[in-house]
Parts: C-alpha cells; structure tokens; sequence
C-alpha cells in the first residue's frame, strides 16, 4: 500500500499543524464548513493520493501556467502533494515512449479511480488532424483516457467550452469535452481557472466520493454561485455611483468601479474566496488580487 495524503504531505515537511489547516481550507473551499475539516483530515489520513492524468490539447497552456504559479504557492505544493499527477505533458519529465507508458500504466492500475484533467479543445475537423499526439488524435485519447476514469474535469474555458480556437468559423471544429465524453463533465471555466477551485473538486471527489453539485452549464456550484460584483473590493464604489470615467483617468488610480469601462462583472458568475479563507502557515489569501 502507498503513502497516504498525510503521509506524503508529512515527508515533504509540512507539519500536523500544516496538514490539519491545509484540512480546513481545504474543507472551505470545497464547501463541508467547519465541521468538515475533520471530515477532510481523516480522509486524508488515510486515502493514498489519487492518481491524475493531466491532457493538453487546443489551448495555450496558460492554464496549467497559472496553476503552478496560483495565487499563493501553499495551493500548489499541497494540491501537487494531495495528487499523483502520473501524466502531464507540460510538467512531468518523461517523453517519448517513456511518456506513453506512464499514460498506459495509470489508465490500467487505477481504473475507475483516477481523474482526468483536460485543457484545451478537441478538433474534430479533417478526422482530428489539427491536434494529433503520438500519432493519435485528441479525441482518440481523450475517449480512452476518459473511459475509466472516476471523474472528467475539463480545466479551463478552451476545454469547458471551445474559447477562443472554437470562435467563428471554427476551422479545426475545436470541440468543448462536455460534448464528446460520455459521462458528466465537470466544467471549471476561467482564462485561467483559478487553482483552488481544482483543490475544492479534488476535495469533494476525495471525501464524498461523488462529483461537486453542478450548475446547468455543468460548473461545480459552490463556485460559480455568486456574481463576481458582489464580493468586488469596487463594490462600495460603485454604490456609491463613483465610476473611472476613461482609462487611467484620475479615478481609475483611486480604485473607483469599471462598470463604464465595460465591467462585465454584475452578470459574471465567478469564483470569489470566503472572506475568512486562510491558506496553512497562517498566511491569508484574500487580499486584493485586483
Ligand atoms: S482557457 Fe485560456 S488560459 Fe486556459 S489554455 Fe485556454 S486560452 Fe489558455
Ligand atoms: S461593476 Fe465591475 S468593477 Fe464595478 S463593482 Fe461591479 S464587478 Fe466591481
């Protein structure tokens, strides 16, 4: 049997003190509460890391950019610890043949159990020519890749819904994975995502061993819920009907509201952190990410 969570998370240094805050924020951001950290501590005392397998097809990779680079490292060094990313194109070191194996030898010893992240689209014009790796289509591998998995979390808007490559007239026929894989997509759109909303679903994938509530464009609830203007740090401004008037004009350096300038945040629903949310080591991330 391998190392558990815990286990893995204790030989990289983090203390029980480290573990059981990651626990709680952990809990929070998946939406358990307060009561769910011991929930979340427990299971990840015990559960060994679930394997992930991480494709990349029509995209920019700045998804997986901003993920490694997230908003603060702690999200990165716990989620990397909390998974075993067996597969990633960008980020593993192996290629070539070597690469495949990995692929094949996640897919045969954890099936059922592994998650799949896909970023990007998938063409389906000219038999899939435009994305093609090791020879085989994007599409080809994400229906073997996704077959067996426990969940299918399109990571970005490219795979949760075409983005850019699928604008009109769509010459590739760049597909969003809602459309091509059998079972329910758990869509986390963003350009970039934001990095703990995939600590949130890999959370409640682990402790409540189903797939988060999903929205009618197949987002995970919990995060997508609230409108980005009602928790933005301009709000009070905008109450009070101070708006920046041009770019760079005298009001934009004092903060005031963008709705003038095109502010699509009172009809964007979007991820906005609880205002208590604290990352372990006692830093609190909700600062102004503006
Ligand atoms: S969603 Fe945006 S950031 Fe992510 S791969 Fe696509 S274009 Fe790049
Ligand atoms: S309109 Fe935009 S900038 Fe103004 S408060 Fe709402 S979200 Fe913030």
């Amino acid at each position: 049997m391998g190392h558990s969570i815990w286990q893995s998370m204790e030989q990289k240094g983090y203390s029980r003190r480290d573990f059981l805050q990651f626990s709680a924020a952990a809990a929070t951001v998946a939406g358990l509460g307060k009561t769910g950290a011991a929930q979340v501590a427990k299971v990840f005392d015990q559960k060994e890391k679930p394997a992930v397998v991480w494709l990349h097809f029509q995209e920019c990779t700045c998804c997986s950019e901003s993920f490694i680079r997230a908003s603060h490292p702690i999200v990165v060094d716990a989620l990397l610890d909390v998974l075993s990313l067996n597969y990633s194109e960008t980020l593993m070191a192996a290629s070539g043949f070597q690469a495949e194996k990995c692929l094949t030898d996640t897919i045969e010893k954890n099936k059922g159990k592994y998650i799949v992240l896909v970023e990007g689209a998938v063409p389906l014009e000219a038999d899939g020519v435009y994305c093609m790796i090791g020879g085989k289509t994007a599409e080809s591998i994400l229906q073997t890749v996704a077959k067996d998995a426990a969940a299918v979390v399109a990571w970005g808007s490219c795979a949760s819904n075409g983005c850019v490559q699928a604008a009109k007239p769509n010459p590739t026929g760049a597909t969003p994975i809602y459309k091509l894989v059998d079972k329910p997509v758990i869509n986390v759109p963003g350009c970039p995502p934001i990095a703990d909303v995939m600590m949130g679903v890999v959370t409640h994938l682990l402790v409540l061993g189903q797939i988060p509530a999903l929205d009618s464009q197949g987002r995970p609830k919990e995060f997508y819920g609230r409108r980005v203007h009602d928790t933005c740090y301009r709000r009070p401004n905008y109450d009070a009907g101070l708006f920046v008037e041009s770019f760079d004009d005298e009001n934009a350096r004092k903060g005031y509201c963008l709705y003038k300038m095109g502010c699509r945040g009172p009809v964007t629903q979007g991820y906005s952190k609880p205002e208590t949310f604290k990352y372990p080591r006692g830093v609190v991330l909700n600062r102004d990410l503006s």
